[in-house]
């Protein structure tokens, strides 16, 4: 989408987004977090149902991921942590509060470097990051506003998130999208997320212009969902500062469909969710477990695009490429360690990184496919010159859509490169059918040699390297004619 918003100044934006936690069961019951392919409310029980005299028990896994996700921000850890109530009524929400965390998160202050426009560093700073309960899930037949009834779903009640909030530092809704993708790349390297999955991560986004109140962005569940609201929001902002109007400090809801706003209550403060300790959960000490969990900490991206840079001399641009998702990462490192480094960053960041684009399937996916193994065997047969750049991509392709081993698709597909005698025949059969674009190289005409090797790669069918036929036909003109 192109953005109608140049000028960002006075541009805040800040973001609170909530992350679905992969633990194997809820954050206060036993009840199974795998609900994603199963009927609704199949997944409760009296706690996450929020039943009459249900009590909750804590998931120690959950608060480790949740001190985990706060150590890999770089933010401070804070000794204890108090789950509190936060009052209000919802028909997803049937306890008529939500067990989160107030006074007592589970740390404050960190730091995220993103990269922003031109290859500027900057730095975002997190206010905070605590632990929730996911409410259930709401659907609508349409739209919020036009739908003449909802449907609820439990499975999702009591799912553990991480809510990590940010300072207002972002100035563009580009911007908050890069963000978003750093949070995703960083909690998919500690294993404790998987952004694929739907409603995996929620966003709500704070946003003022040019000193203005803010309004608020509420539950916006996709990455590109985040800056497109943003954009529609900056405009409609300036839109009313430009008519004299003022800008409510409102709640608003996003409409993916129709890419739109819309206003849903007056914002509501602090105050009005008569927070209070969960008088069910005792306080907990965390403080001893940290120092354990800080050596799970893997390396992260920023750590190890510098590692690849110095290790496998790759550009910059490439590291960046490598880096953004785990697994392809390591798909690159085995790559590398079978095959040249540089030719395997070319070909992983380059060539296959479009082809799974182009599928829009995850590397995770593609595993089930195609090995680093396998992968790497297809560039070394193409350093040594078995299949030409056509064919290692042909390769690719099919392995990515049906499978298969490249020597065996080599052979069924005929994809061997051609020795230089048969080049030479099809060189020498295209410059005696095509004099005139022969005459017009000569006479120096450019174009007319891109045309003569097309010409021989139709006649080879691509099996021939290029940069042979070149070559050949240059040698050929200069001598013969
Ligand atoms: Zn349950
Ligand atoms: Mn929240």
């Amino acid at each position: 989408m192109k953005s109608k918003i140049t000028d960002t100044n006075g541009v805040k934006i800040g973001l609170e987004c909530h992350a679905q936690l992969l633990t194997k069961s809820k954050l206060f019951c036993p009840c199974p977090t795998d609900y994603h392919n199963s009927e609704p409310n199949t997944h409760v029980c009296a706690t996450c149902l929020g039943l009459p005299g249900a009590l909750p028990v804590v998931n120690e896994q959950a608060v480790r991921y949740g001190i985990k996700v706060a150590l890999a921000l770089g933010c401070e850890v804070q000794p204890e942590i108090i789950f509190y109530r936060k009052n209000y009524y919802y028909p997803d929400l049937p306890k008529g509060f939500q067990i989160t965390q107030y006074d007592f998160p589970i740390a404050l202050n960190g730091l995220v470097r993103i990269e922003s426009a031109g290859g500027k560093e900057r730095e975002i700073r997190i206010r905070r990051v605590h632990m929730e309960e996911d409410p259930g899930r709401l659907v609508y037949k349409g739209t919020i506003d036009t739908a003449k009834y909802s449907l609820v779903d439990y499975n999702r009640s009591g799912i553990p998130l991480v809510e990590i909030v940010t300072e207002p530092d972002l100035r563009s809704p580009k911007e908050a999208r890069v963000f978003l993708g750093k949070l995703r790349s960083i909690l998919e390297y500690l294993g404790v997320f998987e952004g694929d999955l739907e409603g995996a991560m929620r966003v709500d986004a704070n946003i003022s212009v040019g000193g203005g109140e803010r309004a608020e962005v509420k539950n916006i569940s996709s990455y590109k969902g985040v800056e497109r609201a943003l954009s529609f929001e900056i405009t409609r902002q300036k839109n009313l500062l430009r008519r004299g109007l003022e800008v409510k400090q409102e709640t608003r809801h996003y409409d993916e469909v129709r890419g739109i706003t819309l206003s849903m209550r007056t914002k509501e403060f602090e105050h009005d969710y008569r927070y209070f300790p969960e008088p069910d959960l005792v306080p907990i000490r965390i403080s001893d477990m940290v120092g354990e969990i800080r050596k799970e900490i893997p390396e992260l991206p920023d750590e190890k695009k510098r590692r690849f840079i110095a290790q496998y001399s790759i550009t910059m641009e490439h590291a960046n490429a490598l880096t953004f998702d785990i697994n392809i990462a390591n798909f690159y490192e085995e790559v590398a360690s079978k095959t040249d480094a540089r030719l395997g960053a070319t070909w992983v960041a380059d060539v296959l990184k479009g082809e799974l684009n182009y599928r829009a399937i995850s590397m995770r996916e593609a595993l089930k496919r195609i090995s680093a193994d396998d992968f790497a065997a297809i560039l070394n047969h193409l350093k040594r010159g078995v299949i030409t750049e056509r064919g290692a991509t042909e390769i690719i392709r099919e392995m990515l859509d049906r499978g298969g081993k490249p020597e065996e698709i080599i052979k069924r597909k005929g994809l061997a490169s051609i020795g230089s005698s048969e080049i030479e025949k099809a060189v020498l059969a295209v410059i005696k059918e095509n004099g005139a674009a022969v005459d017009d190289y000569k006479a120096g005409k450019k174009e007319a040699l891109h045309f003569l090797v097309g010409q021989v790669m139709k006649k080879t069918r691509g099996k021939a390297e290029p940069k042979e036929v070149r070559r050949s036909l240059m040698e050929k003109i200069s001598k013969t004619f």
